[in-house]
Order: C-alpha cells, then sequence, then structure tokens
C-alpha cells in the first residue's frame, strides 16, 4: 500500500477499491499512515464523497478497530439513540433516563463537544463526581441494574473514530456525510445495541444545513444500519436556533433537570417526548408514536424519569442532590446581561456563531488538549420570530473573567438579529425517515 498514491487517486476522484480502503485505514490505526497522509485524505473525501462500496468498506474497518460489544444475553431490547451535533442539544440527559424508566434498556456511549457542537460527555463531566470512564464490566452491570448507563465511548470500542474524529475536528473535514454516517455508525454498531434512533438536525446550526443533505446523511445512517441487521429511525430536527435557552456543560444540566421536572423549555421537550416515542415503539413498549408521546409524557410529569436519572447519577458517583437543588453545579463568577440594540422581531439567528462564542468562553476546546470550564456557556432567551424591544434583555453571558464576557457578549449580540417584519422559524420535528422513505410531520 503506497499511501501517497491513494490519497492522490481519490484527490482526483478515482474510486479506491474496499481493499485500498481497508489497507489505507487501518495502515493508519497501526501507524503506517501519517496524520498528515490521513489529513488530506479526509479532504479529499470532503469533496469527492465515497461510493456506498467504498463506504462500507470504512464503517466495517472503523467497528473492527476495536471491541464489540456484545449485549444480547441481557434481557431486553437495547436502544440508543444518537444526534447529528447540535448547540443546546441537551436531549440525550432528559432522554435516556426517561425511555429507560419505561422498561428499553438504553446503552448510551457519548462523544465530547466537536466543532461549535457541544458533547453530552462534557455536560454529564460538569456534575460532581459523576464518572463517564465506566469498563466493560461495569457498564454491562450498570444497564442489568438499571438499565441505562450514560457513558464516554470506551477506549476499546471503535478507537479508530476516536483518532479521526479529533483529527477531522482540527482540519476541517467535519461536514462530510460519509465521514459523519460512519463515524456516527460504527461506534453505535459497537455498543451492543438492538436498534437506533436518529436525530438529525437541520439549519444553519447544524453540520449539514441543507434539508437534502439532512436527508442523505440520514438515510446513508439508516443504509449502514440495515446492513448489519439493525433497525435506524431518524427525526429530522431543527437547529436554526439552539435548543431550550442554555448553552454550556453545566447550564445545560440545569435545564435538563428542569425538563426531568416536567418544567424544562417546551422546543426541549417536544424533540425529546418525539425521540422517546420512536425508541418505545422500536423497544415494543408503545403501539404507535402517539402512544409512545402519551407514555414519554407521564413519566416526566410524574418523576419516574427525575427518579431514573437519580438512579443514575448515583450509580456514577456523582451527587443526586444536584437533581433538587441545581446551584451545587460549577458556578460562573461573571454574568453579564445582553439587551436587544433595537426593537423588532427575532429574524434569525446565527447558531454556529452562537456556539463557537461558548467554545472561546471555555465551554468547549479550541485544542485538543484544552480543559472545559462546566460553568460558563449563556442563556438566550429569545427565539426566531419573538418579538422584542429595544434595552429587553435577550441573553445572559456566563463567564470566568470580565474580558470573556465582553467578547462573548458581543459575538452573542451580533449573532441575533432583531430586524422589522415577520419570519418562520423551521419545524422543530419536521420529517421522519426509515428504510421505507421519508414522512413530513408538521410539528
Ligand atoms: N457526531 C459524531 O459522532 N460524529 C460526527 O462525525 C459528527 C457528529
Amino acid at each position: 500500500m503506497n499511501p501517497y498514491r491513494l490519497v492522490q487517486r481519490k484527490r482526483d476522484g478515482d474510486e479506491l477499491t474496499p481493499d485500498e480502503i481497508a489497507a489505507f485505514f487501518r495502515g493508519y490505526a497501526g501507524g503506517d499512515v501519517a496524520d498528515y497522509q490521513m489529513a488530506a485524505f479526509l479532504m479529499a473525501v470532503f469533496f469527492r464523497g465515497l461510493s456506498p462500496a467504498e463506504l462500507s468498506a470504512l464503517v466495517d474497518v472503523m467497528l473492527h478497530s476495536g471491541a464489540v460489544i456484545d449485549l444480547a444475553d441481557l434481557p431486553g431490547v437495547k436502544i440508543d439513540k444518537h444526534s447529528t451535533g447540535g448547540v443546546g442539544d441537551k436531549v440525550s440527559l432528559v432522554l435516556a433516563p426517561l425511555v429507560a424508566s419505561l422498561g428499553v434498556i438504553v446503552p448510551m456511549m457519548s462523544g465530547r463537544g466537536l466543532g461549535h457542537s457541544g458533547g453530552t460527555v462534557d455536560k454529564l463531566e460538569s456534575i460532581p463526581g459523576f464518572r463517564t470512564d465506566l469498563d466493560a464490566r461495569a457498564y454491562r452491570a450498570q444497564l442489568e441494574r438499571i438499565g441505562c448507563a450514560l457513558i464516554a465511548q470506551m477506549a476499546e470500542v471503535a478507537p479508530l473514530d476516536r483518532r479521526l474524529y479529533a483529527l477531522r475536528d482540527v482540519t476541517a473535514t467535519v461536514e462530510a456525510i460519509p465521514l459523519i454516517a460512519s463515524s456516527i455508525m460504527s461506534k453505535k454498531l459497537a455498543e451492543g445495541i438492538d436498534a437506533l434512533v436518529l436525530d438529525v438536525k437541520e439549519g444553519n446550526g447544524a453540520f449539514l444545513p441543507e434539508p437534502e443533505r439532512a436527508d442523505a446523511l440520514a438515510r446513508t445512517m439508516i443504509e449502514i444500519g440495515a446492513h448489519y441487521g439493525k433497525r435506524v429511525v431518524a427525526l429530522v430536527t431543527a437547529m436554526d436556533r439552539p435548543l431550550g435557552f442554555s448553552i454550556g456543560n453545566a447550564l445545560e444540566v440545569e435545564e435538563a433537570v428542569l425538563a426531568l421536572r416536567g418544567e424544562g423549555p417546551a422546543d426541549l421537550r417536544a424533540v425529546t417526548l418525539a425521540l422517546a416515542a420512536e425508541m418505545l415503539v422500536l423497544g415494543g413498549v408503545a403501539t404507535d408514536a402517539e402512544d409512545g408521546r402519551r407514555r414519554a409524557a407521564g413519566a416526566l410529569d410524574d418523576g419516574r424519569a427525575l427518579a431514573k436519572m437519580r438512579a443514575i447519577v448515583e450509580a456514577q458517583g456523582g451527587n443526586p442532590a444536584l437533581l433538587d437543588d441545581p446551584a451545587l453545579l460549577p458556578q460562573a463568577p461573571v454574568r453579564r446581561v445582553i439587551e436587544a440594540e433595537r426593537g423588532g422581531v427575532v429574524a434569525g439567528i446565527d447558531v454556529r456563531a452562537v456556539g463557537r462564542a461558548a467554545v472561546e468562553l471555555g465551554a468547549g476546546r479550541r485544542r485538543l488538549d484544552d480543559r472545559i470550564d462546566p460553568a460558563v456557556g449563556m442563556h438566550l432567551t429569545v427565539k426566531p420570530g419573538d418579538r422584542v424591544e429595544a434595552g429587553e434583555p435577550i441573553a445572559t453571558v456566563f463567564a470566568s473573567s470580565e474580558d470573556a464576557a465582553a467578547l462573548a457578549a458581543g459575538a452573542v449580540q451580533r449573532a441575533i438579529a432583531v430586524e422589522v417584519g415577520a419570519m418562520s422559524p423551521l419545524p422543530l420535528v419536521s420529517r421522519r425517515i426509515t428504510a421505507a422513505g421519508i414522512e413530513r410531520l408538521a410539528r
């Protein structure tokens, strides 16, 4: 295998054979292909794409780059959910305990922040004492006892994805359908699931903002799942505004706790219930999506979901008292309120700019070795379509210093466009995609 030659052929638009793809990626895993050669190859894939045969070979190498966990002997259906990445997307923190409280086993392995988007593991680690690094034995034992584990990708699961994910994050090669699809599906297929629900984001804060590309990504992941005998359902949800109000790790945990008490933001609740309904149908607990939504809403409102989260937090070493008193979460020393500079309607939110401002505050990483500040972030109190008066508060920034607060406040102020005249935001949950096709939903 000549890495230079394979990069060159991919760059020039040639289709590589499955053996060549396997050799190149195995070569990277084994140290025979350098980071810079892989970075060049990923950029070639960004522009040229991968054929179905190339993609299938890539998924197979990534999946088998580490352990494939077998949970077949654990009674019950195991179903996970994965999001393609968003800002303020704390759905997993509510959804996993909620669905587990209704009897479906949820083996949830999550990622850290990627680019402008947040990561569930970073959010969980803002809970004092919470451990996300369970090994395979502890993971299985917790699934057996509690029905849900919220953990980071284990070292032995899809290690090739972990290396590629980190490399893509710093080489502007995240936004490619075959790379996102292989990244998500290789680690999900390795964690021992029977079925998967995908939350595919569209809108300016998504990695693939255009609806057609969101649909193509969903269909690609569904096909990969089918190839491995897994049922996969995708919902396309809005990311032309952050989900909920809070962005930043501890702030998002606090909002998720509110949602688990049945008091969270309406959009977070709606997306969570829609995804929960799909998981409950796949798990055989609900007869159809409407039945699933009703059961899930009941478990949020009567405390079953919160009780399940309490059991998970206790089992993973976190302080469960924060579920009663979120002030126990890390708190930022500086708060700055942002006011609308003029009256009008919120015509749009540059969600990527908001996500990047959160990263700059320290809620995400600019370099691989950056440490996250769990307390920082922001709270946006307006959504597209809201009417605001000049001088009305539209956001609060939570920062570690006055300088950082001032920088973030400027970025957030610029990201929220207030104009005269109406506008229409994307539907919150617009499409349901399965192997059978695309169903339009109006919610
Ligand atoms: N989430 C992932 O796990 N991988 C990607 O590439 C993008 C989002």
